[in-house]
C-alpha cells in the first residue's frame, strides 16, 4: 500500500491488479524496441526485456472534510467483458479496502474520471443475484457529458454490459450527481477536463497548504507517453484530442512541483513531470 500526503490530504492507493506485458492492445507503439532506450522505464514502469508494467488501482483521498474513491477498477462477478481475466473475479479489492481503514459504508464519495470498465466496476458488487451500490452512504459523482454518451444505445456487449451492471443501478438507486467537467467538490479537490481518451473525462487536482497533485485518469495510460505524448491509446474516442490534452498537461506540468500520480502507473506510481530534451519525463 502507497500513502501521499499533499498538505492536510491523504492519497491512498489500493491495487486491485497488476500485471508486466500483455499491454501491446492497448499502446501499439509501445514496443519492447521502442521501450528500452527510455532509461527510466526501469525498474517502476517497465521490465529489463521492455515490457511494460501496468496496474488497475483505487486512489482513496481523504481530505478534513470527504473521504473520497477515485476510480473503482474492476469488480468481483462481473461478466461478458472484453479481457477474459476481468471476468468473474473474485479479488479482495473491499478486504483491502477496510484493512487500509476505509470500510467500504466510510465512503461518502465514489468519483468515476470517465465510465470505463476498469474504473466503474466497484460501483456495485452482487448481493442476491442482483448488483447493488457497493458503498451505501457515498454520492456517486459522474461526469454529465460522460454519462450521456455512454447512456446512449451501444452495440459492443462488452459496453452494454458495463453501463447495466456498474452504472445504472448506482444510477437507479438514487445515488449519481452529474456533473461537469470543472466541478469543485469541496475546498481542496476539483476537477480538471482532460477530453479525448473519452469525450467528458477528468483529471482531479488535489490543492492544500501550498502543495498539490494531480490524479491523471486515462489522458494518458503509461509514463511512456509522457516520452511520447503522440502515442494515443486504441482505447481513445479522440486520438488527436488525447494527444493535444497530453502536450498540454505536460506544458503545464513539466518543472512545477505538482505531484502526478497516475491511475495505471504501476511501482512508484507517482511523480512529477520535467523537461527533457525536447520531450518530457517522470522523475520518481
Ligand atoms: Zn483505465
Amino acid at each position: 500500500m502507497s500513502k501521499w500526503r499533499i498538505g492536510d490530504v491523504t492519497v491512498t492507493k489500493i491495487v486491485e491488479l497488476e500485471v508486466t506485458g500483455g499491454s501491446r492492445f492497448i499502446l501499439p507503439q509501445a514496443t519492447l524496441e521502442a521501450i528500452l532506450p527510455i532509461a527510466w522505464m526501469q525498474p517502476h514502469f517497465a521490465d529489463e526485456r521492455g515490457r511494460l508494467r501496468m496496474s488497475i488501482h483505487t486512489f482513496v483521498v481523504e481530505t478534513p472534510t470527504h473521504r473520497i474513491v477515485v476510480d473503482t477498477c474492476l469488480g468481483n462477478d462481473k461478466q461478458n467483458r472484453r479481457i477474459p481475466t476481468w471476468n468473474e473475479r473474485q479479488g479482495p479489492f473491499l478486504a483491502d479496502l477496510a484493512a487500509a481503514g476505509y470500510p467500504r459504508e466510510s465512503i461518502d464519495t465514489v468519483l468515476c474520471t470517465h465510465l470505463h470498465v476498469d474504473h466503474v466496476g466497484w460501483n456495485t458488487m452482487l448481493a442476491n443475484g442482483k448488483w447493488v451500490p457497493t458503498f451505501p452512504r457515498a454520492r456517486y459523482l459522474m461526469g454529465r457529458v460522460e454519462y450521456e454518451h455512454w447512456s446512449r444505445p451501444r452495440d459492443r456487449a462488452d459496453m452494454i454490459a458495463v453501463f447495466a451492471d456498474s452504472v445504472r443501478p448506482v444510477y437507479d438507486a438514487g445515488l449519481v450527481d452529474l456533473v461537469e467537467t470543472d466541478h469543485r467538490l469541496c475546498d481542496e479537490i476539483g476537477l480538471v477536463p482532460t477530453v479525448g481518451h473519452t469525450p467528458g473525462h477528468v483529471s482531479v487536482r488535489i490543492a492544500s497548504r501550498g502543495e498539490e497533485a494531480l490524479i491523471t485518469g486515462d489522458f494518458m495510460h503509461h509514463p511512456c507517453q509522457i516520452a511520447h505524448p503522440e502515442w494515443a491509446s486504441t482505447a481513445d474516442a479522440d486520438p488527436e484530442q488525447g494527444q493535444r490534452t497530453r502536450e498540454r498537461m505536460f506544458g503545464e506540468l513539466a518543472g512545477t512541483p505538482v505531484l502526478v500520480l497516475g491511475t495505471h502507473f504501476a511501482g512508484a506510481t507517482a511523480g512529477r513531470i520535467v523537461r527533457d530534451g525536447d520531450t518530457y519525463r517522470l522523475d520518481v
